[in-house]
């Protein structure tokens, strides 16, 4: 018998294709060396080419997923990703506040606001947008948009530094404690900077930008390892450049699988 390790929550999509969603969480997690668990919200259709649809969970199941696993394991810190529907986040909300979980509690809860694949391919109904908002954002120990999701979000288009800390204020006044603006997506330059704030702290995180088009699950792989990182009791700050220097290993080490775009490996970490 050994001590078992922190213990994190994934209330996430299913990716048939096994690199981005649920399987990208489980992945990273095991890889960081957390008990991972999971709280299925979606099952997709997908491979290296696209999502070609997906069915959302009943709310109930979704729910009892979070109690049944919280109220034996209990969870060290817990992520979103793939919320699928409005229902689905105010019921993911509401039974987050009754097993404490996220701002004011014990337990850090990191929000990947999952909105379109990389082929642009909608992992989100449109109305669900307000309630991530409304129902989630104030919830939130972090929250790790991508360029995309910061525009959806706030209407901010980044362009450069400025818009990048206008946009951190933007989501700041929804109501996380922290924001994490991914500059990855933002062209040019070698190097990726990520803005990481609390409306006190403007941390500006640069990383090497490596030229591949292999990046399916980068953004699930970036918020688990923060997520595993808090699970072991860093700080919010330790954690994201944990999960910085992670993704960053994780893209250099990806692969090309199927026709399409191949997934990010965490498995540098295991050999
Ligand atoms: N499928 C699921 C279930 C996801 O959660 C995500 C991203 O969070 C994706 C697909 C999209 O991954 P990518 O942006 O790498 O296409």
């Amino acid at each position: 018998m050994s001590t078992p390790p922190p213990t994190a929550l994934t209330i996430a999509g299913s990716d048939s294709g096994g690199g981005a969603g649920i399987q990208a969480d489980l992945r990273t997690f095991f890889a960081c060396g957390v008990h991972g668990m999971t709280a299925v919200t979606a099952v997709t259709v997908q491979n290296s080419l696209g999502v070609e649809g997906f069915a959302e969970v009943p709310t109930d199941v979704v729910t009892a997923q979070i109690r049944a696993v919280t109220g034996d394991m209990g969870a060290s810190a817990a992520k979103t990703g793939m919320l699928a529907t409005a229902e689905i986040i105010t019921a993911v909300a509401k039974t987050l506040d009754e097993v404490h979980i996220g701002r004011g509690t014990e337990t850090p809860f990191v929000v990947d606001p999952v909105a379109a694949s990389m082929h642009g391919d909608p992992l989100l109904r449109e109305e669900a947008l307000e309630a991530i908002r409304t129902e989630l954002f104030p919830r939130a120990t972090l929250v790790t948009p991508n360029l995309d999701e910061v525009r959806l979000l706030t209407g901010v288009e980044v362009t450069d530094a400025a818009s990048r800390r206008a946009a951190a204020d933007a989501l700041l006044a929804l109501g996380p404690q922290w924001v994490l603006v991914k500059g990855g997506h933002l062209d040019g330059g070698p190097l990726c900077v990520d803005l990481l704030s609390d409306g006190t702290e403007y941390l500006d995180l640069e990383g090497p930008r490596h030229d591949t088009p292999h990046t399916h699950g980068g953004g699930d792989t970036l918020a688990s390892a923060i997520t595993a990182s808090l699970a072991h009791g860093a700080d919010l700050p330790t954690a994201v450049r944990d999960g910085k220097r992670f993704i960053e290993r994780s893209v250099a080490s990806a692969y090309p699988l199927g026709q399409g775009t191949g997934p990010v490996s965490p498995f540098w970490r295991l050999v």
